[in-house]
């Protein structure tokens, strides 16, 4: 058995959707590295008996170690610290040492933003924040609020308690003094490591995945099979124990012979890792002419750190002129197909290289909507085309949806005809 987590994520403003949580999943996947299991993540707003009840909700569950993130600063709304306390029956004393501490960090702090600060109320609020329970550890602060790992008070049963901060810079900043914390590496002693591998499908249905999976139903014990369909890419995350590992080879095989033409990932990589290797691996520059996706395609082959090596350049030609005078598209195609065209698409496309010089170029045509569609072009309809100079990959797609999902599936669309055209 591996060991199981349980992470309360505190604070209104995530509750209430106004801050959308990054710690409950960051956390979730440290400790999934760490091979250990979760078993819920609650989110409660800034209410002590909701914070108590979620914290006795978890233990009761029989997790071997909660977690919190939030609610650690100076502000009257900041009580996880004094609730866990009181759950875990250990009332808060102040520690003098870790007062000063965090009194020279405010100092330097606003002396570097050049803050006048009230000296009562920092006083005040470096006090509170050195408030901790009873034998609690203590984790250095990374801003200015201490983390702490709690355990239950003698005589009692329960899992410790880390409580960390809830800007996620810091709290992952205190990861490693959490992880390193004997307490908690106590409550994880003894797991077994669990392995994960994801496996990416593109264009096959979830229902026949779930087909294959029933019907192979016999050879999969051992495997935690989950299968989510991601922006149309069907990912299927597996998780098991090292004895499961030729229980997974095997389902690794099944899915590698029943999908030969739609699996593009057996080992994790995602459709722009092989998108930016390819280019690498080969050298080749690229170039775009985006209509529709108006940049979001070139954005998106640029996310990533070193992506100059290949990314020459990417051109929005929205307006019909913008088409004819940046990338050269003929205006008597356009008079005579439409901007919306196979034909443009591949002028587009070819214009991108020629004019940049690049050895791939790309073109995107299309109606976005919501307005703007005709019987003949609806709303969804975008022409695509990538090309090198020994190939050409052309696509028209009719996509459902609002204009953002259009935009969106066009950019993947045009990513994963990159990896066909690079695909030697
Ligand atoms: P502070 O000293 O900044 O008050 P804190 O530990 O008390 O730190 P919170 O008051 O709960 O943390 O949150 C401070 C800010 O950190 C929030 O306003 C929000 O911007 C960010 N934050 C908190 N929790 C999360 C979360 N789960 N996901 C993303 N951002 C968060
Ligand atoms: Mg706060």
């Amino acid at each position: 058995m591996s060991s199981r987590a349980g992470i309360v994520v505190t604070g209104t403003e995530v509750l209430t959707g106004r801050v959308s949580d990054r710690n409950g999943p960051w956390l979730a996947e440290q400790l999934r590295i760490l091979g250990v299991d979760i078993a819920q993540i609650v989110v409660v707003g800034d209410r002590p008996t909701d914070l108590a009840q979620a914290l006795r909700f978890l233990a009761d569950t029989g997790v071997d170690l909660i977690l919190t993130s939030g609610g650690l600063g100076p502000t009257a709304d900041d009580l996880t610290a004094e609730v866990v306390g009181w759950v875990q029956g250990r009332p808060s004393e102040l520690v003098p040492a870790l007062e000063q501490q965090i009194a020279d960090i405010v100092t330097k702090l606003s002396a570097g933003r050049g803050w006048r600060v009230d000296p009562e109320a920092t006083a005040a609020a470096t006090r509170k924040q050195a408030l901790v329970p009873v034998g609690a550890n203590v984790l250095p602060p990374v801003g200015t609020a201490p983390g702490l790992v709690v355990p239950v008070a003698d005589g009692r049963s329960g899992p410790p308690v880390v409580v960390l901060p809830g800007p996620p810079r810091e709290l992952q900043g205190m990861w490693p003094a959490a992880i390193a914390d004997p307490l908690v590496l106590d409550a994880l002693a003894g797991r077994e490591e669990l392995r994960q591998q994801t496996i990416r499908l593109w264009g096959t249905p979830e229902s026949e995945l779930a087909a294959t999976l029933r019907d192979n139903d016999a050879k999969l014990a051992g495997l935690e099979i989950t299968t989510c369909l991601r922006g149309g890419e069907l990912e299927i995350v597996t998780r098991y124990g090292p004895d499961a590992q030729s229980a997974y080879d095997d389902f690794a095989a099944v899915i590698q012979h029943a999908y030969p033409e739609t699996l593009f990932s057996l080992d994790g990589s995602t459709i722009d890792d092989q998108v930016a290797d390819s280019l690498r691996a080969g050298r080749l520059s690229i170039a775009t002419a985006e209509s529709c996706t108006a940049g979001l395609l070139a954005a998106r082959l640029t996310e990533r750190a070193g992506s100059s090596a290949y990314v020459l350049g990417g051109l929005v030609v929205y307006a019909n002129r913008a088409k004819e005078e940046l990338v050269g598209v003929p205006a008597e195609l356009i008079a005579r197909v439409g901007a919306v065209s196979a034909e443009v698409a591949e002028a587009m496309a070819n214009g991108a290289r020629t004019r940049l010089g690049a050895d791939v170029g790309v073109g995107i045509t299309g109606i976005a909507g919501p307005g703007g569609g005709t019987a003949e072009k609806p709303v969804g309809l975008v022409h695509l085309c990538v090309m090198s100079d020994t190939r050409t990959v052309a696509r028209k797609i009719q996509v459902p949806g609002s204009r953002a999902d259009v935009r969106a599936r066009a950019v993947l669309i045009a990513m994963h005809m990159l990896r066909e055209l690079l695909a030697d």
